[in-house]
């Protein structure tokens, strides 16, 4: 990963805010600009490119090999002094910082101590940047989509839904599966939905046994060095419902539409609008109440959104997932979701498990 010339990059558009640098303190823009893989860092980084690396007495060791290209403070005490520090340092006298990610109690004690330097209010500049993935970070998010490919071949394919067996239980042999495969852990809490609970789109995890005849939604993703994937599989577990069939049926021509609909140029409404008109179409339009999707990166749910409002243009280089459902309170609910690459032609579906109804 060129950290470098991530930080010129953001240095480039500070210049166009009109700051002399920012304070980055969200941890995933620290990531993407350091490489620092711990739990507490911040990174200061000037118009020009240059940098200040800050951690906790926690991470000296780790830093100095995972940043070793940056100057680096290490505090123990005295936190946000360092950062007005670092900026004296780089010789920033006009200052961004993170608006979404500074609390308020944060921002006080930075203007408490920030004499001489003026802090600015900034959006989610690096987010921003984040948007569009480099060939290393397009590899990653295949690899972790591989592992949670594998797990569902091992694990879904291989028998592992069983009459009696519960939400919960089911949840840990699909991520256990998923790190048995190379996953460095799963993405986020899995979603397994038996039956009617698949009617909710964010399920919890129960100890609802599954029973012939029941629908399983499945939203589940592994992480690869940091970088996240996403995906989800309705399968039936013996004969369901003839409703869930046609619902599914619509389900994945919306979800065909959606991928159909995804190149550089376009944007995320006409993208959402794709998928979401053939399931308006079919009378569903009240059963589909979530977005299309989102982008995926560091973070599981990243710019851009895909929904029916607030349009961006796609990119090449994003990765977005395509993820429609329809949800019947009382009866159940199918969603189908892939990973999608916007490339320079048009798209590239990541995951390879199939998509095909299956009754098990
Ligand atoms: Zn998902
Ligand atoms: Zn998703």
């Amino acid at each position: 990963m060129d950290h470098g010339l991530r930080r010129s990059h953001l240095g480039e558009r500070l210049t166009e805010l009109e700051v002399e640098g920012l304070v980055v303190t969200r941890l995933p823009n620290v990531r993407y600009l350091t490489g620092f893989t711990g739990s507490n860092a911040q990174v200061v980084v000037a118009a020009n490119g240059s940098a200040v690396f800050l951690t906790d007495g926690r991470y000296g060791a780790q830093s100095s090999h995972e940043v070793a290209d940056l100057p680096r403070t290490v505090y123990r005490q005295g936190y946000p002094q360092p950062l007005v520090d670092a900026c004296r340092t780089l010789g920033i006298g006009r200052a961004g910082f993170e608006r979404h990610a500074l609390s308020y109690e944060g921002w006080e004690q930075l203007t408490d101590r920030a004499e001489g330097l003026e802090l600015v209010p900034v959006g989610p500049e690096v987010e921003h940047l984040r948007r569009t993935k480099d060939p290393e970070e397009i590899a990653l998010i295949d690899r972790a989509q591989g592992c949670a490919d594998r797990a569902f071949e091992a694990v879904v394919l291989g028998g592992g839904l069983r009459e009696s067996v519960t939400e919960r239980a089911f949840a840990l042999v699909l991520e256990t599966a998923m790190v048995e495969a190379g996953a460095e852990d799963r993405a986020f809490d899995s979603i397994v939905a038996f039956g009617d609970h698949a009617a909710e789109p964010h399920h919890h995890l129960t100890d609802r046994e599954l029973a012939r005849g029941d629908m399983v939604k499945l939203d589940f993703g592994a992480r690869a060095d940091g970088y996240h994937s996403d995906i989800t599989r309705t399968v039936a577990f013996g004969e369901p419902d003839p409703r869930l069939h046609e619902i599914r049926d619509v389900v994945a021509a919306a979800q065909r539409a959606g991928i159909d609909a995804v190149r550089p140029g376009v944007s995320t409404v006409e993208v959402d609008a794709a998928a979401r008109s053939v399931i308006v179409d079919a009378g569903h339009g009240d059963a589909f109440p979530h977005g299309l999707g989102h982008g995926v990166g560091l973070e599981i749910h990243e710019a851009p959104s895909l929904r029916w409002d607030g349009g961006e243009e796609l990119l090449e280089g994003m990765v977005v997932t395509i993820e429609p459902g329809v949800y019947i309170p009382g009866l159940g609910g199918v969603r189908i979701e892939d990973m999608v690459e916007v490339t320079a032609d048009g798209r590239r579906e990541i995951p390879r498990a199939t998509k095909e109804l299956m009754v098990l």
